[in-house]
């Protein structure tokens, strides 16, 4: 059967495109090579009951009302505010990191460590931030092992990602307007987004390509190095093993859902779910549910999470993205096809606009592909 748009990836940035596109009175397939649908977004119950996300912990939250609205259209969020603790010296500290810690460390009169350049990697842009000393506590280990790389080699523009709590707010995205968790997961609400629309599971769609031709538009939100065979180079990416671990007799055994390890061990994080869940549900829960996430740099396309923050891969996808533009009837987006790490709401509101492009054809698929957005 032939559709008007094929959309490879049933993640948060194909099943917006199937929706929107649906809803609008064209035929869409959607095909995905795992055997689940909603990409990285997807959740699973642990047989304790408690809710696990297979892919990390995803807390949503916008500043944007229509991306609420559109995904309030398929689940109910309970509210949740996500908090972060690091494991400094021994102790359990704020993170964002609050400026008491430094004074307390530091003195009043405390000063970043760098005041006057305009920092041009992850490093110094910490350091214009903060005091090397916090810097070394809080921010190197763990910015090393995610990246697996020294924070000098490291972009500047990731610190954009965290502050210093001058209120010691210790919530980690007190600004967003809405913030939530799809009441019964987020593989329901992406199932619920879904409804109706033709989709295959465990379909490659590089191994099936003459079987899947659309009539308008191929919506490709793979990685796209592999869309193009890895014609010139692998891109970079990080992933994180998840080792997961229920602890029968414990109430909550940490104070927050995550806690940071920036210092000895190759793990970066533990994640404790029952804080994801609402209180009434988390208090009667037998148990508690803790996952241990360990980075590492993965050679299969499926455990690609993070694009490398450094000018080589940067430049690297420039290459393709001018491939990507002489490709005609092809639009390669998302998280993997855009090579940039998008938050929810971004990679939902990216691909609402790329819709209203591709509905009211203004544009050229080459010229969508090179209009990437910043967003981190
Ligand atoms: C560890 C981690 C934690 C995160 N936590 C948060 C959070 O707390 N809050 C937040 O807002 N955002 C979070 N994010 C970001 C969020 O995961 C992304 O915004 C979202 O997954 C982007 O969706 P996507 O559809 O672009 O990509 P994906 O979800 O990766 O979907 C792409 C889909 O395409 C499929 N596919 C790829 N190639 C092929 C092929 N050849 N044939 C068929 N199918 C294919 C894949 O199987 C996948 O299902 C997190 C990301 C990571 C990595």
């Amino acid at each position: 059967m032939k559709f008007n748009y094929v959309i490879v990836g049933s993640g948060l940035t194909g099943a917006v495109f199937a929706r929107l596109l649906t809803d609008a009175g064209e035929s869409v397939v959607v095909l995905d090579r795992r055997a689940h649908l909603g990409g990285n977004v997807a959740d699973e119950k642990h047989s304790s009951g408690i809710r696990i996300h297979t892919y990390g912990p995803h807390y949503f939250r916008t500043v944007s009302d229509s991306v609420w609205q559109f995904v309030n259209r398929f689940s109910h969020f309970h509210p949740y505010r996500h908090q972060v603790k690091s494991l400094v010296d021994g102790r359990l500290e704020n993170w964002p990191i609050a400026e008491s810690y430094i004074r307390r460390v530091c003195g009043d009169d405390w000063r970043p460590a760098i005041t006057d350049s305009q920092p041009d990697n992850f490093e110094d842009a910490a350091l214009s931030l903060m005091p090397r000393v916090i810097y070394e506590k809080f921010v190197k280990g763990y910015t090393e092992k995610q990246w697996g790389a020294p924070a000098r080699k490291l972009a500047a523009q990731l610190c954009k990602r965290f502050d210093v709590r001058h209120d010691d707010n210790p919530l980690l995205t007190p600004k967003a307007k809405h913030q939530g968790i799809p009441a019964d997961g987020y593989t329901a609400m992406m199932r619920r987004m879904l409804d109706g629309i033709p989709l295959r599971l465990g379909v490659d769609y590089l191994s099936h390509r003459e079987e899947f031709r659309p009539r308008k538009l191929l919506i490709f939100t793979g990685p796209i190095d592999e869309y193009f065979d890895y014609e010139i180079g692998e891109l970079a990416y990080r992933g994180q093993r998840r080792e997961t671990t229920y602890v029968a007799e414990a109430g909550f055994a940490h104070p927050s859902a995550q806690i940071n390890n920036p210092g000895d061990g190759a793990h970066i994080r533990d994640i404790e779910w029952k804080h994801l869940m609402p209180q009434r549900a988390a208090s009667s829960a037998n148990g508690t549910v803790i996952t241990r996430e360990t980075p590492f740099s993965p050679d299969d396309p499926q455990h690609y999470e993070y694009p490398f923050p450094d000018e080589i891969n940067r430049t690297g996808f420039r290459a393709y993205q001018g491939l990507a533009e002489d490709e005609p009837g092809v639009l390669i987006c998302g998280r993997l096809g855009e090579y940039l790490y998008f938050d929810m709401d971004h990679a939902i509101a990216r691909a609402m606009e790329l819709c209203k492009r591709v509905l009211t054809r203004s544009h050229q698929p080459g010229e969508l592909t090179k209009d990437r957005v910043a967003t981190s």
